[in-house]
């Protein structure tokens, strides 16, 4: 497959859908006999390796090491300063706006999560586009699985557009924050305690990964342990855009889902 950013077919990369330094800063961290605490879960793949995190051929290597150098390092200081404790990660961290969402069913108990906003241009700016970035990487990779409704969606007109756009809108030649991209997504903590209740587990952290179509919504979402992105692929302005049914599709449906799917795992 070619590059999903140039279209190159040389010199392609193994990409991390999921940026390694998130799993390497959460299953990094020893426990006080020198192990590792935490192992990751992928969920309802078995096919999937479980030493690390699935790499497909995504990117170029030029892209892939500019992506890293430009959206995925000035992101990884944000969420994952080198002084992080992970407890603290069951609050908002300071700096960051607290928006408090909070959602009751009856196979999820009620979780609280923040959504990061911040008057930081610079953290803003790389906060976005590293939600943008992760999802995007997501839709390409079940893209390459062959989905069927993925590959459907990336042909139509709808699916080609959001494709244009987001290519514009992560491009690293700009230097200036492209504020009119119609398809910003939004990046949750939802921290360590609500990672435990997935696995039941405390040093399991679980990652995965959807396309969510229904209700009249279009959408990704990535659990990337600690934190759940959400990109809405109706653009602003379309009829039937809602962002809050899409966020209720994934913290509530596809949460169920995880849940069911992480006990038969276990069976
Ligand atoms: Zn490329």
């Amino acid at each position: 497959m070619p590059c999903i950013y140039c279209g190159t077919i040389e010199n392609m990369a193994r990409s991390h859908v999921i940026s390694k330094f998130i799993r390497n800063g959460i299953t990094g961290i020893a426990d006080n006999s020198g192990k590792n605490k935490y192992k990751f879960t992928w969920i309802g793949r078995k096919d999937l390796p479980n030493q690390d995190l699935p790499k497909p051929s995504l990117l170029c290597q030029y892209h892939d090491s500019k992506f890293g150098e430009m959206i995925e390092s000035p992101a990884a200081r944000i969420l994952l300063p080198s002084n992080t404790q992970f407890h603290k990660l069951n609050e908002v961290p300071k700096g960051w706006v607290k928006k408090v969402l909070s959602i009751n069913s009856e196979s999820l108990r009620s979780i609280t999560v923040a959504e990061y906003h911040t008057s930081d241009f610079s953290a803003d700016d790389a906060i976005r586009k590293f939600a943008v970035l992760t999802a995007w990487r997501a839709l390409h990779a079940m893209n390459m699985e062959k989905n069927p409704a993925v590959v459907a969606f990336l042909q139509s007109p709808a699916g080609q557009q959001v494709q244009q756009d987001t290519k514009n809108f992560l491009d690293l030649e700009k230097s200036t924050f492209n504020h009119t991209y119609p398809y910003f997504g939004s990046i949750y903590l939802t921290g360590p305690l609500h990672a435990s209740f997935i696995t039941r587990s405390e040093d399991e952290v679980p990652f995965a990964w959807a396309y969510l179509e229904g209700h009249g919504q279009v959408g990704i979402v990535v659990l990337l342990g600690f934190w759940v992105v959400i990109w809405p692929l109706l653009p602003d302005g379309h009829p039937n855009r809602d962002f809050r049914t899409l966020r209720q599709m994934a913290f509530v449906d596809w949460h169920s889902f995880l849940l069911k799917q992480y006990s038969s795992n276990k069976i």
